[in-house]
């Protein structure tokens, strides 16, 4: 059966829409150095039993990450008076209130124990870690009108629109008042404040506007360097030429800069929560890590956001939301987000070839691929998500975002090849995310079928074959078909390649000697093995310690020497393991060297990655001006 997308339109505009109150809710962060948050809500009620709850499944997320443990301080009040509330004794994250006679507005008061992206510097807030609102119902339908409280001197970034013109470049502190919306959109329109706050328009030149709000712990670091500004300009405007629609009103990338806040990289319709460490936007070569987190999580907008998997799409936060079709709304983001970094010049070509042939190798090795397929990996998404690396390589873990860049690369060939180069996978975004032209922030759904229709309309291929194939099936080894077809083939050298020997901080090594089969934590522990390895075949396992190599004691350094000097010696490298409370000797009979896996051109064929990876625009690329008024 050929499911028809359902199309919704998300009332998130002005207050008069809504035939209801809205909710009024004021997020306090000013103490985010304590690490608490707090939330000063009105719910409008009518008298008799009532149930609030606070989210659950998180979109983006991909699990049920509704931070309800750390909701502490509950009070409900009723006309100054305390009302009892008791947890349902099935969802937990329902509250059941009895609202006394004559009462139509019901205050709630409530704190969050944050537990990461707060400092004395920066506060973060994703909305779920303050939202209370009535229980089962659609989250479009339920109108809320968002504040926010921040210390003076604090600048905010937000997509949201605040009701008096805001300029946050004056840093008023105190508490902004934001346009009503619902709380589905609420949920999707996270805050960044901070002490060091910039805001910068980017690509002024097209429509609708684009910022970038962004925070650090140290003053100069939120004054982003100008060249790494027109790059992230250049991103606005390739995902025009390669999007050929924009489906939000305003768009802000909301980026923190911090050793202490942590790592995020989360998607949202109008905007992106991203955190990198405190200087990895400090150098163009220092960025490559991080060169591809804007142009992900941008990406998202059109393809997660605008286009949502009909099964991943829930009408609220308490119904699960199912993976199976992730190896498209993370695997094609994947996939897209290093080309369009590439586009942008946020890293060169050689980085992205390099970085492709380093995912595409440990893909090829991962154990687990010969009993768990792609799908499953994607369908698996919240019980995979978030554990621990020990046996990670036979688990397999999510590689429906590594395994989708490959797919993803593999269809872009295909169509190119098929067309004689006249078309791409360009053509099949410009059907796909482009559906319904321009638009305001909207969830539009799809499914398999729909995939493979609008992969015809391109060019008509057995698609449904080509993706079952690939996906569904256990395939022994990873997808290089996108690599062979773009012109190159991937090959292993006794060095890493320079995007690699730049990752590894110079170092020969490093944590992961795949080849071998361990990956090893700095101090030696092992956290993984691969299944049918050297190092399995000598029974050795993730929490084991290496102690000593050849007779000398454990040090990277040590390791490498061994391996290099196993390569012409019959002798297997020696080992001393400690297992928790043992020490015993154990050997590896490896004599390959050390393998890095690098990308080399197969030449007589035509060069398709460098043409995917060459810029769609020719635009002048202005500099970024500075800090415009948010008018939004
Ligand atoms: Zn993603």
């Amino acid at each position: 059966m050929l499911r028809k997308p359902i199309l919704l339109t998300l009332a998130f505009a002005a207050l008069p829409a809504f035939a209801q109150t809205p909710i009024r809710i004021t997020a306090d962060l000013t103490e985010a150095p304590r690490k608490l948050y707090h939330a000063e809500i009105d719910l409008p009620v009518k008298p008799g039993p009532a149930a609030f709850t606070t989210p659950e499944w998180i979109p983006g997320n991909h699990r049920p990450t509704g931070p309800v443990e750390d909701i502490t301080g509950v009070v409900f009040t009723a006309n100054g008076k305390v009302l009892p509330w008791r947890r349902d004794d099935e969802d937990l994250y329902q509250f059941h209130v009895v609202v006394p006679a004559g009462v139509t507005t019901l205050h709630a008061h409530l704190d969050c124990i944050v537990t990461g992206r707060a400092d004395d510097k920066i506060a973060v807030l994703e909305w779920e870690k303050l939202l209370l609102y009535p229980a089962n119902k659609p989250v479009r339908d339920i109108p809320v009108q968002p504040s926010i409280t921040v210390p003076a001197g604090w600048g905010i970034g937000t997509a949201l629109t605040p009701v008096t013109p805001y300029d946050p470049n004056t840093k008023p502190g105190g508490t902004i008042q934001y346009e009503a919306t619902n709380v589905e959109q609420l949920q999707d329109s996270p805050v960044i404040a901070g002490e060091y706050f910039h805001e910068f328009t980017l690509a002024p030149e097209v429509t609708p506007k684009h910022y970038i709000d962004v925070v650090s712990d140290e003053p100069k670091d939120s004054n982003l360097r100008p060249e790494l500004l027109n790059e992230i300009s250049n991103l606005v405007r390739e995902t025009g030429a390669a999007y050929d629609s924009r489906h939000y009103h305003v768009y802000h990338f909301l980026l923190t800069l911090s050793d202490i806040t942590g790592g995020e990289g989360l998607e949202h319709g109008q905007s992106s929560d991203n955190g990198v460490g405190e200087h990895d936007f400090a150098s163009q070569q220092g960025q490559l890590g991080a060169s591809d987190l804007l142009a992900h999580e941008f990406t998202h907008s059109w393809n997660g956001k605008y286009r949502r998997p009909f099964n991943l799409y829930q009408d609220d936060f308490h119904k699960m939301q199912q993976g199976s079709l992730l190896w498209v709304y993370e695997g094609m983001t994947q996939y897209l987000g290093n080309v369009l970094a590439a586009r942008s010049g946020l890293k060169s070509q050689a980085a992205y070839r390099d970085m492709l042939a380093l995912s595409a190798a440990q893909l090829d090795y991962k154990s687990g691929r010969i009993w768990r397929p792609t799908e499953d990996t994607a369908i698996a998404a919240s019980i995979l998500r978030g554990r621990d690396q020990s046996w990670a390589n036979w688990r397999r873990g999510q590689d429906y975002y590594q395994e989708g860049e490959l797919f993803w690369l593999d269809a872009d060939t295909k169509i190119r090849e098929l067309t004689d180069d006249q078309k791409s996978l360009t053509d099949f975004l410009h059907i796909f995310l482009g559906k319904g032209g321009n638009t305001g922030p909207l969830i539009v759904t799809y499914n398999r079928d729909e995939l493979v229709k609008d992969l015809n309309d391109v060019v008509k291929y057995d698609w449904a074959t080509f993706i079952h194939e690939r996906i569904d099936l256990i395939n022994p080894h990873a997808d290089f078909d996108g690599i062979t077809r773009g012109g190159y083939k991937i090959v292993y050298q006794d060095h890493p390649s320079p995007s690699l020997a730049q990752l590894m901080g110079g170092r020969r090594g490093g944590g992961s000697y795949w080849y071998l089969g361990l990956a090893i934590s700095p101090d030696g522990s092992i956290y993984d093995v691969r299944w049918g390895s050297p190092a399995d075949k000598a029974k050795l396992a993730p929490g084991q310690k290496l102690i000593a190599v050849d007779g000398v004691v454990y040090s990277n350094a040590a390791f490498n020497d061994a391996i290099d000097a196993a390569k012409t010696s019959k002798e297997p490298i020696h080992l001393l393991m400690q297992t928790e409370s043992y020490i015993k000797p154990i050997d590896i009979d490896y004599h390959d060297g050390q393998r890095y896996p690098a990308m080399v051109r197969v030449d007589g064929t035509k060069d398709y990655l460098d043409e995917i990876t060459a810029p769609l625009t020719k635009s002048p690329t202005p500099p970024a001006t500075p800090a415009a008024p948010a008018g939004n």
